[in-house]
């Protein structure tokens, strides 16, 4: 459990992850950048009586491609960017940033479920985890998809761990930017994996098919391999291999990483 507040961290990233933004079907960051450019200029005329709040849905619907990878998980058409360096990503209903009114009353869900939702990584993830990763990551993109994403970090602090033989200590990463770049390339792999499964709509472990989803498991057997101590790592990417040559060349990026992360962390030690 952390107590860390994981929506709005610091200056210079954020989450909006439960608002629904990578389950837009366009989810790279170029793409989401330029909808929340938009929308972050279109809501400044709401906020200054030039446009009303359902004249705003109107031009977003007319505007955006809602097409979704899961439909029944609602994309939130009030997220944009919350600060003058567009970094964070986020509410735009929210009372911090209209004079301290509350205009959540007015989103699909209502002020109160938005309000008071805090996803299942409040409750997994440890300080920690949290402490490097925040130390590491400084983009609202990254950020999102990787710290929503339990399986993703809690098997690479998992195998770490296990190989140090104690818990990664954040202060060890502090004035270490080896070690910080380490655990960004890990995280980078969520945008750069080469074995991300194309063919079908994806979110993670899970693929979809219309309304039904299931949870898309790599059939070692197929590839003559014994399952992956990365599996948990592979799911979470997405991936998908033609043979036992992709799914060996997959665990060895995994093991080389974590390997790095652990051979510096120790360093000092020696
Ligand atoms: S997904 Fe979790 S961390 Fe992200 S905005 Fe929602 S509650 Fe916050
Ligand atoms: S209204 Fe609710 S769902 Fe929409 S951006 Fe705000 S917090 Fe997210």
């Amino acid at each position: 459990m952390t107590d860390i507040h994981l929506c709005q961290p610091d200056a210079c990233k954020s989450c909006a992850a439960c608002c629904g933004i990578y389950n837009y079907v366009e989810n790279t960051r170029g793409a989401l950048e330029r909808r929340f450019h938009f929308r972050t200029g279109l809501f400044s005329r709401v906020r200054d009586n030039r446009m009303s709040m359902e004249d705003y849905r109107e031009v977003v619907r007319h505007r955006e491609n809602a097409k979704r990878i899961y439909t029944t998980i609602y994309t939130c058409e009030f997220v944009g960017f919350l600060d003058e360096a567009r970094r964070r990503v986020g509410c735009m209903l929210h009372p911090s940033g209209n004079n301290g009114d509350d205009l959540r009353v007015k989103s699909f869900y209502g002020r109160e479920i938005c309000d008071g939702h805090f996803c299942p990584s409040y409750q997994k993830l440890e300080n920690h985890e949290v402490k490097i990763l925040l130390a590491a990551l400084d983009d609202w993109y990254l950020y999102g998809a990787v710290i929503t994403d339990i399986d993703f970090v809690k098997t690479f602090f998992h195998v770490a761990q296990n190989r140090v033989g104690e818990t990664l200590d954040p202060r060890k990463f502090v004035n270490r930017p080896e070690l910080l770049d380490i655990v960004r390339r890990y995280c980078g792999l969520k945008t750069a994996w080469p074995f991300s499964d194309t063919g079908r709509p994806r979110f993670g472990k899970y693929y979809f098919v219309g309304e039904e989803y299931d949870i898309a498991r790599i059939d070692y057997e197929a590839l003559c391999a014994e399952p992956s101590p990365y599996d948990a790592v592979f799911a979470s990417l997405s991936s998908s291999f033609q043979n036992k040559d992709e799914l060996d060349r997959a665990n060895l990026v995994i093991h080389d990483l974590i390997g790095d992360l652990c051979n510096a962390y120790t360093a000092d030690d020696r």
